[in-house]
């Protein structure tokens, strides 16, 4: 439901202090990239950090990068990568902020080697509820730290942060694609590549059914060095071009992506795909965020827009994927961007999504019918599994289901007590589960 609030944009520490003194309702905003309204405070003041967004220093002997909260992860590779740097983790788009990133404690492709971004995160300053600029550490700090990666800017701004850059070999990767043909294969496929590659993904045709149920285009990659590169490559081998290729015209037609169109597409996709391609040299953008290549991608939806959905499974809950699977292609609803994906282990963020298991990922049109029982169907089955849905996807969620997906909520809420009692910092997304 869209709200209205004020929108400023402090241009240093000092001004975002001035700025909340006195503020009775305020939360933090980056990029805005969260897929709900986790970034917005009905009747309040929204906090941005599109004035924060310096990289500070960049250290190119360690990669340790110092940036304000609104420098993007775009800014971030940029910098690095001439260097032999390149983030640490990166979500499907590079249009979010350090601040939202940890805010969020994203992930990317590599979660079953690197986990989310907020481990990568050395030190962070804070702007709390009261007005204080504090230095957070996780060794210093773990309660507050914690509470804050993942923590949705219920903790207050983040204003700064240190983040360890990864190193790469260059900037493209060799990427190897198997075309699988079931849920069954698409997890073996998944979990082998895991075990032999850095990044691993699954695009899922969502609506295949019967023995097709599931089957995907799986695609794992690393990093070239650069002499691993062909001769034509070697010469620039840390090239990287941010630009957006496409946009979609204004007039694109509503109501395209419908369900005949997306089963059209997925099956071209399906079909082009050969079963297995290896060694296949992929740049950052094709790899990671070929969304972003489209500068206003999210228009393809029409006014409408489209509702995300991200659920967690548990390992061992396999049957319960399929399961989920199949309620979704025998849904009128379809999802045009289905990804499936392993997540490693959890890190100790008291709200962060990831955990070990299975993570689909999924977008429906928001106008297709019977969209809200599709989801509160989902909401059930990753309830009874043991699962969770992520929270800056969610538009959903009812406050029970979230409370039982969540149990470290109470420690949360424990923590916000003592740093915010008057709750000044709250978004709709928050205010609809009680955090
Ligand atoms: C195309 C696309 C693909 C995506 N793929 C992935 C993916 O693969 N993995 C994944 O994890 N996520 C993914 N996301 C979601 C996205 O990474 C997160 O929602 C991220 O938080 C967005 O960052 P942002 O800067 O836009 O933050 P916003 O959307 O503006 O804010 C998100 C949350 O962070 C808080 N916040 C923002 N800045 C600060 C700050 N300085 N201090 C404190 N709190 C702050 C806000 O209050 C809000 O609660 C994707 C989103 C898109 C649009």
């Amino acid at each position: 439901m869209p709200t209205t609030a004020e929108l400023v944009e402090p241009a240093s520490d000092a001004d975002a202090a001035a700025l909340l003194r006195g503020a009775t309702l305020v939360i933090p905003r980056g990029l805005g990239r969260s897929y709900n309204n986790a970034a917005q405070t009905a009747g309040g003041l929204v906090l941005s950090t599109a004035r924060l967004n310096r990289v500070i220093a960049l250290d190119p002997a360690t990669g340790l990068a110092d940036c304000e909260a609104g420098t993007s992860l775009e800014q971030l590779m940029t910098a690095g990568l001439p260097h032999g740097w390149f983030v640490p983790v990166s979500p499907g788009t590079r249009q979010v902020t350090i601040g939202g990133a940890i805010a969020a404690d994203v992930h990317g492709k590599n979660h079953h080697r690197a986990g989310s971004f907020a481990g990568h995160v050395r030190q962070l300053s804070l702007l709390l509820p009261s007005g204080e600029l504090r230095t957070v550490t996780p060794e210093g700090d773990p309660e507050l730290f914690w509470a804050t990666a993942g923590g949705m800017g219920l903790t207050g701004l983040v204003t700064r942060a240190t983040v360890q850059l990864t190193r790469v070999g260059s900037s493209l990767l060799g990427v190897d694609t198997v075309r699988t043909a079931d849920i069954e294969e698409t997890m073996r496929v998944l979990a082998e590549h895991d075990a032999t590659h850095g990044y691993t993904v699954a695009w899922s045709d969502s609506m295949a059914t019967g023995g097709s149920t599931g089957r995907s285009i799986v695609t794992s990659g690393d990093f070239v060095a650069v002499g691993d590169l062909p001769a034509s490559a070697r010469d620039r081998p840390f090239h990287f071009d941010p630009r957006p290729k496409l946009a979609v015209p204004d007039l694109f037609p509503r109501g395209l992506l419908n369900r005949c169109s997306i089963r059209l597409a997925n099956e071209i996709w399906y079909r082009k795909t050969p079963k297995s391609r290896h060694g296949e040299l992929q740049t950052i953008s094709q790899f990671f965020h070929p969304l972003d290549v489209v500068s206003n991608w999210n228009r393809v939806y029409g006014p409408g827009g489209f509702r995300q959905y991200q659920y967690v499974l548990p390992f061992g809950e396999e049957a319960a994927v399929r399961r989920s699977f199949e309620i979704i292609s025998a849904h009128p609803a379809p999802s045009f961007v289905t990804v499936l994906k392993r997540f490693g282990g959890a890190d100790p963020g008291l709200l962060s999504f990831p955990r070990p298991g299975w993570t689909l990922a999924l977008d429906f049109p928001a106008r297709t019918p019977a969209l809200l029982p599709l989801l509160d169907r989902l909401d059930r089955l990753v309830l009874e599994h043991g699962g969770r849905v992520y929270l800056a996807k969610d538009s959903h969620v009812a406050r029970s289901a979230f409370e039982a997906m969540y149990p470290q909520v109470e420690e949360f809420r424990r923590i916000r007590a003592v740093i915010d009692p008057g709750r000044v910092f709250a978004s709709d997304l928050s205010r609809r589960l009680s955090l």
